[in-house]
């Protein structure tokens, strides 16, 4: 199956409302051109030193997503063009951001990652401490930073009961922010969760965003 042709077949089977970024890490600029060339301009990448020159290298229309563990130290590299930051996990990085984004006249869309899996590995805010950090008076003082929704990963497993488990607690805990810090707060609209294996069950649980990167590029090696 060709680039192409594999996201022909997810954009197919998706409900209006349900968007794609598609997930380049590891991929060569020629893989991510042909990806754009079928329409594709949402892609995302997790590591600073790679999207950099990705950046450099594909047509600035792309709109680029970070997805991985973001060290404050680097933000700066990112902020004069990044479109979403995906994976904010505190208070700090956030304030990074926002004082980034607010040397280059932006404003940066980021969501808050939650850690729903079962598996110790995965980053993310505890419900508890994205409590916390939702109620700091500092948060709606950031001028440059959009606060637009939430991520999260499943745990890695066959269980198709306990994912869809993990991807409901973090749509009731979107739902329960709608409902109180953001009850003003209409960019607050993003739910982004499901990755190859298991995306159909994150779209039936509400996604608006799903992340594909080997079911498009093939596997990583
Ligand atoms: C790699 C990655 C994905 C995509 O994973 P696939 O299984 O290749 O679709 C999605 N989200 C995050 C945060 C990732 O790191």
């Amino acid at each position: 199956m060709s680039i192409a042709s594999n996201i022909n077949t997810i954009l197919a089977s998706l409900k209006p409302g349900v968007r794609l970024v598609t997930i380049s890490k590891t991929k060569s600029v020629e893989e991510i051109r042909q990806a754009y060339d079928v329409g594709q301009r949402a892609f995302g990448e997790n590591k600073v030193q790679e999207l950099v020159p990705k950046h450099e290298q594909l047509p600035a229309d792309i709109e680029w997503h970070f997805i991985g563990h973001l060290q404050g130290n680097k933000v700066k590299y990112i902020a004069p063009f990044i479109h979403t930051i995906q994976s904010v996990d505190s208070l700090e990085l956030l304030k990074e951001i926002n004082k980034q984004a607010k040397k280059h006249s932006r404003i940066i869309k980021c969501f808050l990652q939650v850690h729903i899996a079962r598996e110790e590995t995965k980053f993310g805010l505890s419900e508890q401490e994205l409590f916390e950090m939702t109620e700091s008076p500092d948060l709606m003082t950031f001028q440059n930073v959009s606060i637009a929704g939430l991520m999260g990963m499943a745990t890695y497993t066959e269980d198709k009961v306990q994912i869809r488990n993990e991807f409901r607690y973090l749509a009731n805990i979107r739902q329960k922010l709608k409902e109180t810090t953001f009850a003003h707060h209409p960019v607050f609209t993003e739910l982004s969760m499901g990755m190859s294996s298991d995306y159909a069950i994150a779209v039936e649980e509400g996604s608006t965003i799903i992340r594909i990167g080997s079911n498009i590029f093939g596997e990583r090696y």
